[in-house]
């Protein structure tokens, strides 16, 4: 086939595709290896954004293609409801056996992430009995009708698709970089307890340990050990949303681990298969066997190919340390900004992450009341210019996150982040 511009494709994309579904860089890729991407017009990339933290293993690993390879083979679809194959059980006993706390697991597995949150929900409603969802203001968890109710940002998530479903609550999440600090997040979620809902219409509070989408807030072990006890108190089913930090990207396989405690219901998607349509719910077993046999299930859901592709996602991970590399990795981007940010930078106004789930959050002057969206999108655009792909994400708009392939050479990272400092480093001389 002949090699087209970006430009021809985007104009064909602007006639065949819907103005809703927005992409970020105006580039398209034509292949893509571990962590460098090249285009349709030859130019390569380093990629930072790894398809929004779903290829932590890096791009066709080629110990995840062969697996995939190996089951295309056998078969690719046969749909688990109608004949079941071990690969999936095989995972799900090893995610049991992985998943944060003492006590016993079942796992079911679905395809996308809003998929996962959506079945979490319907457990821990056939569970409790109760109807009420607790979530965060600036959460992320999905597009769905129900998931884009949980999700705590209005523009462009929600406005003009209500109404919302019935039941979801969001409370402020704890952002001591904005003034608001976990005892008043708690104290908010007792006001919302006496103001909206009573905590025993609850099923669940809702929580990723680190905001992905919303701007990587890290929620710290104390506002989780707190929300841990206050759901045992109530009979409140505890969910950490872990499709955006899960599978080594903060440096533990989840990142509620840092918090050392066991969430009722967990979920799971983006890198838990290194790039095939799989996703899962973890739970209690207890919990998770709450809703009648044919209440939970999906044409495709838990593929084949998605459940050999996890089950080699996890031996890469164990073999090749992710975990360590991401510790490695989070800390020379960690020393880089803070390096600049002591240079002078002070558009840098916070530098904040787990392990390579690493961001800055650009501001004016370094005053955390003012969000500057246009810089972060600014270094989003000069960045690819440089071979640099990132992603922007935030509340406000105004952070750049860092989610490079844990796969990544030492060489690559250093690559990465001396064309960023370049561009900031310009950025600085512009304000002095
Ligand atoms: N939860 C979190 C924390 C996410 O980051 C995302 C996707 N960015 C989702 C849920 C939804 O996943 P999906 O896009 O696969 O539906």
């Amino acid at each position: 086939m002949d090699k087209r511009s970006n430009k021809e494709l985007w104009a064909r994309r602007e006639r065949a595709v819907p103005r809703g579904l927005s992409s970020l860089h105006h580039r398209f890729a034509d292949t893509a290896r571990n962590a460098a991407l090249v285009d349709v017009e030859g130019r390569e990339y380093i990629d930072f954004a790894s398809g929004i933290a779903v290829c932590n293993t890096g791009h066709s690993d080629p110990r995840i293609v062969a697996a995939v390879k190996a089951q295309l083979d056998r078969f690719s679809h046969l749909c688990f409801q109608v004949t079941p194959y071990e690969s999936y059980v095989e995972l799900a006993e090893k995610l049991n056996a992985l998943a944060p706390g003492p006590t016993p697991k079942k796992t079911i597995f679905l395809t996308t992430g809003a998929e996962a949150l959506e079945n979490a929900v319907k457990i821990a409603r056939a569970h409790t009995g109760r109807h009420g969802v607790i979530t965060f203001q600036g959460g992320y968890h999905g597009r769905t009708l129900l998931t884009m109710a949980m999700t705590g940002k209005v523009v462009p998530y929600k406005a003009r698709f209500g109404p919302m479903p019935p039941g979801v609550h969001h409370v402020r999440f704890p952002i001591p970089y904005h003034g608001f600090t976990d005892d008043e997040a708690l104290a908010a979620l007792q006001a919302t307890f006496a103001a909206s809902i009573e905590p025993s219409a609850v099923a669940a509070i809702v929580i990723e340990p680190v905001l992905g989408e919303g701007g990587f807030y890290v929620a710290s072990p104390y506002f989780l050990q707190a929300l841990r006890r206050l759901c045992d108190q109530h009979g409140i089913l505890l969910v950490c949303d872990e499709v955006q930090s899960g599978f080594a990207r903060t440096g533990k396989l989840f990142a509620c681990e840092y918090a050392g405690i066991e969430p009722d219901i967990m979920t799971i998607a983006k890198a838990m298969a290194g790039g095939f349509p799989i996703s899962g719910v973890i739970g209690k077993a207890a919990v998770m066997d709450a809703p009648d046999p044919g209440g939970l299930g999906g044409t495709y859901a838990g593929s084949p190919l998605g459940c050999v592709a996890g089950l080699e996602v996890l031996k890469i991970i164990a073999s090749d340390k992710l975990c360590e590399r991401a510790e490695v990795i989070g800390a020379a981007i960690r020393r880089r900004l803070t390096g600049l940010q002591a240079a002078g930078a002070r558009f840098i106004g916070d530098v904040r992450g787990l392990g390579a789930m690493m961001a800055m959050e650009l501001v004016v002057d370094g005053d955390p009341q003012r969000p500057d969206a246009a810089l972060a999108k600014a270094i989003v655009s000069e960045a690819a210019e440089q071979g640099l792909l990132l992603l922007s994400c935030g509340i406000r708009s105004n952070v750049i996150r860092f989610l490079p392939a844990l796969t990544a050479s030492d060489a690559t990272i250093t690559e990465a982040l001396d064309r960023l400092e370049k561009i900031l480093r310009a950025r600085m001389a512009k304000a002095a």
